[in-house]
């Protein structure tokens, strides 16, 4: 569909009097007015003006399949014309919603999982910590409260999923923050928060949860969570046995291990899940975004069954949304995850990412401080000066952004300068080399 000038100004000008846009500049909408999409199809994506893109980013890291799959809208509209909505509330449920669960129980690396759905990764956690404290005050240690998260950790923007994520940008004006929230160092190697290399550093990040865990005395402590591989925070693949350590900790302490998959799961880091490239079994993984490729909304809570057992015990789990189960999501998801299994579409990811990474690494740009990721999370650090690895005093990163965009590329920007690159899982090599090509261009004409 294309529109013509008039109703392209007109679009525009609506969406800055009346749309109220999610985490954007209100400053750069009004001077530049928004970038409105049109269409998409497989990783290409077109705005209102007709002008094609590589989708980059895959969204907010979320699409597997790509744009405009028509399996999965036929799976949506005859769930539709079947059952739009059933509340799954009051012992109710629908046949997708049950499908959908077993499936989901069936494919995560928790055994006997039970299966809470959600619309999204924000309600998602939000459930994770009000469960996570539920499950300790059933269970008689009545302190059990803090829930313990990472610096530069996103998590969601919900008071409870805020609380949990610690970019500053998104906590100043918001406070009071809820209580009961505490941050641990995170595993950035290349700029290491604790200025020591692995692996001569022994794991001090991960031992940060421990000393936090004193400090703030076992008998607080209900939960850690983090995500495999973090994303919005800058994607930082932690170092070989970094989550082992996180999992003997938590053992120790018993403090529940929370794992946000809602970036890695599905296939994105080149496995299932990304927890699957370590050996740490969790007690609660959170999933979203390419549990549907982002065509409805949807999330979901996994529970392992010492969990479960409790609420068993309890009767009943008091918490829940008028769209959980929606049954047009889950067979929206039950369908995407067929076409997910039947591609291998995480060997695409592996095979891709690994492309990617060294297809920007050859190019041995001077801006370019680190390339890192697993599977198709990329992120590249830009640095002034790669032997000091001093930052840019004013970032680079909205600079490189915007000429790739002109060029016909969405990429995104992550804590100033460090470009995400997350194409959908579909992704072919000739889109790659296309993505390195402009991105690598842009580098070089911002810096
Ligand atoms: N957890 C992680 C790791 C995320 O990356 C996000 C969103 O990007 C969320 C939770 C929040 O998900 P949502 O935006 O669907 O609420």
């Amino acid at each position: 569909k294309t529109y013509d000038a008039v109703e392209v100004e007109a679009l525009k000008k609506a969406d800055v009097e009346h749309f109220l846009h999610p985490t954007s500049s209100i400053t750069r909408l009004m001077e530049r007015g928004p970038k409105i999409m049109a269409a998409g199809k497989g990783c290409k994506l077109y705005d209102v003006e007709g002008r094609e893109y590589i989708d980059g980013t895959a969204g907010l890291w979320l699409s597997a399949l790509g744009h405009g799959n028509a399996e999965l809208a036929e799976a949506a509209r005859e769930q539709i014309l079947t059952l739009e909505y059933w509340t799954a509330f009051n012992e109710y449920s629908t046949v997708p919603t049950v499908k959908l669960a077993e499936k989901v129980a069936s494919m995560v690396p928790i055994e006997n999982a039970h299966v809470f759905l959600t619309s999204g990764g924000s309600e998602t956690n939000d459930t994770v910590f009000k469960l996570v404290r539920y499950y300790f005050h059933n269970k008689g240690y009545k302190s059990k409260e803090i829930i313990i998260s990472r610096q530069r950790a996103y998590h969601g923007t919900t008071y409870g999923a805020l609380s949990a994520t610690k970019l500053p940008n998104f906590h100043e004006g918001f406070e009071p923050l809820l209580p009961g929230f505490d941050y641990v160092a995170v595993p950035y190697c290349y700029l290491c928060p604790f200025g020591k290399e692995y692996p001569g550093c022994g794991l001090e990040c991960a031992l940060d949860l421990e000393r936090k865990i004193q400090e703030l005395g076992p008998d607080n402590v209900a939960a850690f969570v983090a995500e495999p591989i973090m994303g919005t925070g800058g994607v930082f693949v932690p170092p070989a046995g970094y989550f082992e350590k996180i999992r003997e900790i938590c053992d120790r302490y018993e403090v529940l291990y929370v794992d946000d998959e809602v970036i890695c799961g599905f296939g994105r880091t080149g496995k299932l899940f990304g927890i699957l490239h370590w050996e740490a079994t969790p007690d609660i993984i959170c999933l979203a975004k390419a549990i549907t490729s982002g065509y409805v909304p949807l999330g979901a809570a996994v529970v392992s069954e010492k969990i479960f057992d409790v609420l068993k015990q309890k009767g009943t789990f008091p918490h829940g949304y008028t769209y959980s189960g929606h049954p047009v999501a889950c067979a929206v998801a039950l369908k995407n995850i067929e076409i997910i299994e039947r591609e291998r579409l995480w060997e695409n990811a592996a095979r891709m990412g690994g492309r990617l990474l060294n297809g920007i690494k050859e190019r041995n740009l001077e801006a370019v401080g680190e390339v890192r990721g697993l599977g198709l999370m990329v992120g590249i650090d830009l640095v002034k000066d790669r032997a000091t690895k001093e930052k840019f005093p004013t970032p680079l990163g909205a600079r490189v952004i915007e000429i790739a965009y002109e060029n016909g590329l969405v990429c995104r920007c992550l804590a100033g300068d460090i470009i995400q690159l997350s194409p959908p899982m579909i992704i072919t090599a000739e889109e790659v080399d296309r993505i390195v090509e402009i991105v690598c261009d842009a580098i070089e004409k911002a810096y």
